[in-house]
C-alpha cells in the first residue's frame, strides 16, 4: 500500500472542488488534495496549476540554490549521440545512435541500446 502525501501547491486548497471539501456539515473545510501519487511536477502537485502557483513563488530561489544558468549551453558533436530504433525491410527492429550535429550513424546492439551506461557521448 503506497503512502498518502499531500499535493505541495501553495494554493491548492482555494480551489473549490468537491474532492477538496472535507468535514460535517457545520465544521466544512476546502482542502490540500491528497494522493496516493499525482502526475504533475515530478509526482508533487496534482494539477498544472498547483505547479505554476508554487513555481511562481520559489522558481527564482530554486534556480538560485541550484545554479543559473549565465551562459548558453552547447550541443556538439562530442555529446550530440542519442540512442534510437526503427525497423528494417523485414520488420526487425534495428538499433542505431544518431549523431544530431553530425548526422553520423552507428549500429548499437539491443544490448547496449538498453544499458543506460552505455554512450558515446563524452561526459
Ligand atoms: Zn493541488
Amino acid at each position: 500500500m503506497s503512502e498518502l502525501k499531500y499535493c505541495q501547491g501553495t494554493r491548492c486548497h482555494t480551489y473549490l472542488t468537491k474532492d477538496r471539501l472535507r468535514g460535517s456539515k457545520d465544521s466544512k473545510t476546502n482542502q490540500t488534495r491528497r494522493r496516493s501519487s499525482f502526475y504533475y511536477g515530478n509526482g508533487n502537485f496534482c494539477s498544472l496549476n498547483c505547479t505554476n502557483d508554487w513555481l511562481d513563488i520559489y522558481v527564482d530561489r530554486a534556480i538560485n540554490h541550484f545554479g543559473r544558468l549565465t551562459q548558453p549551453k552547447h550541443l556538439t558533436a562530442e555529446n550530440a549521440w542519442v540512442k534510437r530504433y526503427d525497423w528494417n525491410s523485414n520488420r526487425e527492429t534495428v538499433y542505431i545512435y544518431v549523431n544530431q550535429i553530425t548526422d553520423e550513424r552507428r549500429p548499437l546492439t539491443e544490448e547496449q541500446f538498453n544499458d543506460n551506461n552505455y554512450t558515446l557521448n563524452e561526459r
